[in-house]
């Protein structure tokens, strides 16, 4: 009998080893621009799908939704920078020239994160929080201010744009402050077209970034079905797939980078 149990043992000692050599792919749910369709339906559904994710807030947040803001966090989802007025050239700043990022220095823009990381502070009681450029532009006022970011020290992590590709494989030269994702842009999404970023990121053992905007309204609009369907294929594949905020994510990852 003991002989059998010590089998049984070495048997379970064994395929335990395999598992944890097997590739496990990361995925990060990012959710940009405060949006009302985030509270009332993305982190609902994923509350009830115990998975967390990174929320990129502005300075738009207020007495209504500050306090949901607060429990979202506390609830173990991450906060983080999205400046305070959202500057960039695109229209979606609604021709308001004060938010026109081509009227900002480097200097005005690093201290409007460093604003938004104290509004931030005072929401969550975070000391650090990672950061997303609006409209995914990594210049104002035609100057490229990565490396002013960098030198700052404001954040750690920084997230950046890109296509359904953006799975992330090479670790090794990953900048933390040009850290891409797959910005989720088309009505037309659906759970199978998410679910394939995904299985992308299973193939090649690799970190992929979802950033949402709306869920079920707002703009940029992921449909909830779709989102929802994204959540359920995460949940049956917990053990291929590791799901983080941005911030665990790249400290993991940066962790082993630097061992
Ligand atoms: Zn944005």
């Amino acid at each position: 009998m003991k002989k059998l149990v010590l089998l049984f043992l070495m048997l379970n000692f064994t395929a335990y080893g395999q598992q944890s050599k097997s590739k496990k792919a990361i995925i990060v749910l990012t959710y940009d621009d405060a949006l009302a369709s985030q509270l009332d339906i993305a982190i609902p559904q994923l509350d009830a799908a115990h998975l967390k994710g990174t929320f990129f807030l502005m300075g738009n947040i207020n007495q209504i939704t500050i306090p949901r803001w607060r429990a979202v966090s506390k609830n173990g989802h991450e906060l983080a920078n999205h400046t305070l007025y959202h500057p960039c050239l695109m229209s979606s700043v609604k021709g308001n020239p004060a938010n026109n990022s081509a009227n900002y220095t480097v200097y005005t823009m690093l201290r409007e994160i460093a604003e938004m990381n104290n509004l931030l502070y005072a929401v969550d009681g975070v000391m650090s929080h990672t950061y997303a450029y609006p409209c995914t532009e990594i210049a104002v006022g035609g100057v490229n201010y990565v490396d002013s970011l960098r030198k700052s020290g404001l954040v750690k992590y920084a997230r950046i744009g890109g296509g359904p590709d953006a799975v992330i494989t090479d670790f090794k030269n990953l900048d933390p402050l040009q850290v891409p994702s797959w910005g989720v842009a088309a009505d037309s999404i659906n759970g199978d077209g998410l679910i394939a970023f995904v299985k992308k990121a299973q193939q090649k053992g690799g970190l992929g970034i979802f950033m949402f905007h709306g869920v079920g309204g707002d703009y940029l609009t992921t449909p909830a079905l779709a989102h929802q369907q994204l959540l359920n294929y995460l949940q049956q594949h917990r053990d291929e797939v590791e799901v983080m905020t941005f911030q665990q994510a790249m400290d993991s990852l940066m962790g082993a980078k630097n061992n």
